[in-house]
């Protein structure tokens, strides 16, 4: 699986730096961000480093869906039952900090209107 020794979510991936980790398997893992901007906030990463959506193609059908439907079950687990926000920052047009692709999860039982 491709990895960028410079990239900090390759390093979470890979445990070499910590997170707090809500979902592991082969292909995908999810854990809360370090800033927080609602109540439950979480990011979805592919183990794989992808930049970001922009550099997707056919061949990444899989796995986007499999982050997306990873959502609600994350967001159910986690506080936020009524339902979330996704967010998918892409390039600097869409003011991506961190250029390995993932998908924020925002809720919670408080995060109305924020
Ligand atoms: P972007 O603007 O790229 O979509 O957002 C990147 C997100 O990653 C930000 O919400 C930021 O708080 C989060 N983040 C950046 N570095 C770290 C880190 O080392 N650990 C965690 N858990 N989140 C991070
Ligand atoms: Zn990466």
């Amino acid at each position: 699986m491709a990895h960028d020794p410079n990239c900090i979510f390759c390093k979470i991936a890979q445990g070499q730096i910590p997170a707090q980790v809500v979902h592991s398997d082969t292909e995908l893992i999810a854990f809360k961000d370090i800033h927080p901007k609602t109540p439950m906030h979480l990011l979805i990463i592919p183990r794989a480093h992808i930049e970001s959506l922009q550099q997707v193609d056919a061949s990444h059908q899989e796995i986007l869906g499999k982050m997306l439907v990873l959502a609600p079950k994350l967001a159910r687990e986690n506080g936020s039952p009524d339902g979330f926000r996704t967010i998918i920052n892409t390039g600097r047009v869409g003011g991506q900090e961190v250029y390995h692709l993932h998908i924020h999860v925002l809720g919670g039982p408080s995060s109305v209107g924020r």
